[in-house]
């Protein structure tokens, strides 16, 4: 827990969050880490069965708190089973979105992109961090063969974009999960296109011949997050074997 902190510090995470310590005895060995987005009852049999006694999720299993623990919903289900079958749990969520390497930066190496920095960096104690990046294309490309260009790197089907850009892309904005909130700072910023996982009907209005938006799925832009932790434990506790989840816990599906 303390490697994963050290890369992004709780205190980096937005005020309506509950990353850090979900389930679990904090002195405990951890036998192995099951690395994963979203913490299911699929994810904790997983853990059993590859002997991993600790999961490291991106999205946070406790919320917005709980009254019972009970078999009546997914969530108090995930935490019998864990309590159950003696797996901790452990989140880093906008900790990891916000911190430089996490989540955004993934993204970007993904795709190539060099020069990438914070779209407006701003300071949580001595940390700089921010919601966004932006980085640059190894060439700049036709709007098409951009959007081509991502759903290759992020294995997506079908990505929802606005209108294509009649320029080439160069610069690339990009946040993972719900990043609608960036839209006018990555136009502020310069970016000729902006990922992002997720986005409403009436956010795509407005932003026609100034950005191409490409919204390829909240799961599928975070998919590689799990990557972030294999190497932060990898490097920091080389004797913790971290494995990342062969379970999809993404809800949504496409036919
Ligand atoms: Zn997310």
């Amino acid at each position: 827990m303390s490697a994963l902190e050290e890369f992004a510090p709780l205190p980096l995470q937005e005020s309506w969050d509950n990353a850090g310590l979900q389930i679990g005895l904090t002195e405990a060995e951890v036998s192995g880490a099951l690395l994963c987005l979203d913490v299911t009852e699929a994810i904790i049999d997983e853990a059993v069965r590859r002997g991993c006694n600790l999961v490291v999720s991106h999205h946070p299993l406790l919320f917005r708190g709980l009254k019972q623990i009970s078999d009546l919903t997914d969530v108090q289900r995930t935490v019998m089973k864990a309590i159950g079958q003696h797996v901790g749990v452990v989140s880093m969520h906008t900790n990891m979105d916000n911190a430089r390497g996490g989540v955004n930066f993934k993204i970007a190496e993904k795709l190539g992109l060099t020069d990438v920095a914070f779209m407006s960096p701003r300071s949580v104690g001595n940390v700089e961090c921010g919601s966004g990046v932006i980085g640059t294309l190894a060439e700049p490309m036709v709007s098409c063969d951009f959007v081509l260009k991502v759903k290759k790197a992020f294995n997506v089907e079908c990505a929802m974009t606005n209108e294509l850009l009649r320029r080439k892309v160069s610069r690339v904005a990009i946040c993972g999960g719900a990043g609608d909130f960036l839209l006018d700072e990555a136009v502020a910023a310069g970016a000729d296109a902006f990922i992002t996982g997720e986005m409403h009907y009436h956010q795509y209005f407005g932003y026609e011949q100034r950005l191409q938006i490409c919204v390829i799925g909240h799961y599928q832009s975070e998919q590689f997050t799990t990557e972030v932790f294999r190497d932060i434990i990898q490097e920091k506790c080389p004797g913790v074997r971290a494995e990342i989840a062969e379970t999809c816990t993404n809800p949504i599906f496409y036919y």
